[in-house]
C-alpha cells in the first residue's frame, strides 16, 4: 500500500530541482533538498531510538524543517505526533502523556515557542539545508501504534479535550490528493501555507497536497495579518484558510482603507474548519475577487468530506456534495435530528483507523460497517449539496425550540462592527440562555443595544441572545477557530 513519502520520491525522481518549500526564516528547499534532509533527519531519529511504531512528537510551527521532519519520521515506520507550539507546557504534557512519544522535536529557529519548549526538555539542536530542529529522546512507550499510522493528530478541543485521531499513510494519502484535485492544482500553483501543518487541514490539504502536485508552498509560521495580506499579493495562486483568518484579513484590510486586495495572481481562495457565514462568503469573494470555496471535514476524516465548486458568486452556501469516493448521509435517528435535519455520518478512504488508546469512544463514533458518525447536524438538498446547521453538542434548546449557534453568530458577523461573534448555550435552571460574545475592534463604538437591536431585526424571538458580550479578543486554537468550551469560563465574572 501507498505511504505518503512516495508522493515525495515521485516528485523527486521526476522534478529534483523544483522549489519545493520555502519559509518565513528564509530556508528554501527543492523536492531532492527535501529527501536529502529527511533521509537526514530519519537517521538521527533511528540514533536516538526511534523504531517503526514510535511516535515522534512534534512541537511545531510551520517551517520547512516541519515538512523535513514529517518525511524523515515517515521513511523509517514512525508515527508523527504533530502539535502546535503555541500551545501550553501543560498542554504538551498532556500531550506526552497520552501518546508516549518516544523523541520531541522542535522547530526551534522558526518558533521561539518551540524553542522554549526544546529547552525544557534539554533537547539539542541539529542544524541543515532544512533548517533547524531540535532534538531530546524521551521516556516513550511500547508501540502502539502500527506502522500505517502516519499521524496521531489531536482534534482542535473546540468542545472539549482534544481527541488523538490516528491518521494512516492512505488517509493522509487521500486528503492530499482530493484536495489538489478540488482545486485543479498544477505545479504552476503557488501557496500561500498559513494554516497550521499541526492541524489536519495544514496537514492534508495544504502540505499533502502540495507535494502530491509537486507545488511550491510558502509556509508562514503562523498568521500574521499583514505578512497574509503582503503574501498574497506577491504571487499566490492559491490559500486556504480557517473563515477567523479571512474575516481578520478583511477587517484589517479595511482598517488600512482598502476595500479589495487586488491580487493578480490568486486563482481562488478556500474556507474550512468551521463555519462560513454566508455574508462572509459574499464579502470574502468580493474582497479576495476570486471564488470562495467552502469545505466541510474534520480531523476524524483527514479534512475532506464535502466542499463546494470553485465558482465566483455562487449563492450556494451550503458546503457542497460528497467528495468523489465519498458518501455522505444523515442519521434522522440521532440527538437533535427532525424537520430535515439529522447527524451528518460520511463513509469512505478518508476515515480515520480510530482513536488512539479510546477504543470506547472509537466504537461509539465508527460503525463497524465504516461509517463515521461526526457529531454535527445537518441536511441535504435536493442538489444533493450538504447543509452543515451546527453540532449536536453546542444545540441550544431554548423555550422548547432548537437554536443553532452558527446562525445566530451569522446574524451578528453580519454588522460592520463585528469581527466574528461566538454564540453558546448557557444552562440556567431548566432552560437554555443564548449567549453571544462578539469580538469588535479596540476602537469601535457599537453598544450591546444596537448589537441586540440588530440581532433582533435577522432572527426570531427564541434565537435572540439573551446576552450579548463585547471582547477585543476570543479564546482560540493556533488556527484561529474559537475554544467555545473555554468561554464560559473566560468571560466567567461578565455572565448574568
Ligand atoms: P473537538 O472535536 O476537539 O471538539 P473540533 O471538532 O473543532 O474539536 P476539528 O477536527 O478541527 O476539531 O474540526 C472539525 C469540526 O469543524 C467539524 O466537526 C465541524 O463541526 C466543523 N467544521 C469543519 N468544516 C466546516 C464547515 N465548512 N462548515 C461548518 N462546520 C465545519
Ligand atoms: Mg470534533
Amino acid at each position: 500500500t501507498g505511504r505518503v513519502e512516495h508522493y515525495l520520491s515521485h516528485q523527486v525522481a521526476t522534478r529534483p530541482n523544483a522549489l519545493a518549500f520555502e519559509d518565513n526564516t528564509g530556508v528554501r528547499v527543492s523536492y531532492l533538498e527535501l529527501d536529502v534532509s529527511a533521509n537526514e533527519i530519519g537517521a538521527r531519529l533511528t540514533d536516538l531510538g526511534v523504531a517503526p511504531g514510535d511516535r515522534v512528537l512534534m512541537l511545531a510551527e510551520n517551517c520547512v524543517a516541519a515538512v523535513a521532519l514529517l518525511f524523515g519520521a515517515w521513511k523509517i515506520g514512525a508515527t508523527v505526533v504533530p502539535f502546535n507550539a503555541r500551545q501550553t507546557a501543560g498542554e504538551v504534557q498532556k500531550i506526552i502523556d497520552h501518546a508516549e512519544p518516544r523523541v520531541l522535536v522542535c522547530t526551534s529557529a522558526a518558533s521561539p515557542d518551540a524553542a522554549s519548549h526544546g529547552a525544557r526538555f534539554g533537547a539539542i539542536e541539529a542544524a541543515g539545508r532544512f533548517g533547524t530542529l531540535a532534538f531530546a529522546a524521551l521516556d516513550g512507550g511500547m508501540p502502539e501504534v502500527e506502522t500505517d499510522v502516519a499521524i496521531l493528530l489531536y482534534t482542535t478541543g473546540t468542545t472539549g479535550t482534544p481527541k488523538g485521531v490516528m491518521l494512516t499513510h492512505e488517509n493522509v494519502r487521500f486528503g492530499g490528493l482530493t484536495s489538489a484535485n478540488l482545486r485543479r492544482m498544477t505545479p504552476d500553483d503557488v501557496i500561500y501555507g498559513v494554516l497550521p501543518l499541526t492541524h489536519v487541514f495544514g496537514m492534508c490539504s495544504v502540505m499533502a497536497a502540495a507535494v502530491y502536485t509537486g507545488a511550491p508552498v510558502r509556509l508562514a509560521a503562523r498568521f500574521d495579518v499583514a505578512a497574509t495580506y503582503e503574501a498574497l499579493r506577491s504571487g499566490v495562486t492559491l490559500c486556504s484558510a480557517v473563515p477567523q483568518m479571512h474575516a481578520l484579513l478583511m477587517a484589517y484590510t479595511k482598517k488600512m482603507g482598502y476595500a479589495r486586495l487586488d491580487s493578480p495572481t490568486l486563482r481562488y481562495v478556500s474556507s474550512g474548519a468551521a463555519p462560513l457565514d454566508p455574508a462572509w462568503k459574499r464579502q470574502a469573494e468580493a474582497f479576495y475577487g476570486v471564488a470562495l470555496q467552502n469545505g466541510y471535514g474534520m480531523t476524524e476524516t483527514s479534512a475532506g468530506t464535502a466542499a463546494t465548486s470553485n465558482v465566483i458568486g455562487d449563492p450556494d452556501i451550503s458546503v457542497g456534495p460528497a467528495l468523489p469516493g465519498v458518501e455522505v448521509a444523515l442519521d434522522m435517528d440521532a440527538p437533535g435530528s427532525g424537520d430535515g435535519v439529522g447527524e451528518v455520518i460520511t463513509r469512505g478512504p478518508q476515515i480515520m483507523k480510530g482513536y488512539y488508546k479510546n477504543p470506547e469512544e472509537t466504537a461509539r463514533v465508527l460503525s463497524a460497517d465504516g461509517w463515521l458518525h461526526t457529531g454535527d447536524l445537518g441536511r441535504i438538498d435536493d442538489k444533493g449539496h450538504l447543509h452543515i446547521v451546527g453540532r449536536s453538542k453546542e444545540l441550544i434548546i431554548h423555550g422548547g425550540f432548537n437554536v443553532y449557534p452558527p446562525e445566530v453568530e451569522a446574524a451578528l458577523n453580519d454588522h460592520p462592527q463585528v469581527i466574528q461573534a461566538a454564540v453558546i448555550g448557557h444552562k440556567v435552571g431548566a432552560d437554555e440562555k443564548v449567549l453571544a460574545f462578539c469580538q469588535v475592534a479596540d476602537d469601535s463604538d457599537v453598544t450591546v443595544e444596537e448589537l441586540r437591536a440588530f440581532a433582533a431585526e435577522r432572527l426570531a424571538g427564541y434565537k435572540r441572545p439573551s446576552q450579548i458580550i463585547l471582547a477585543s479578543s476570543l479564546p482560540a486554537a493556533p488556527t484561529g477557530k474559537i475554544l467555545k468550551h473555554k468561554l464560559l469560563e473566560a468571560f466567567a465574572d461578565q455572565i448574568g
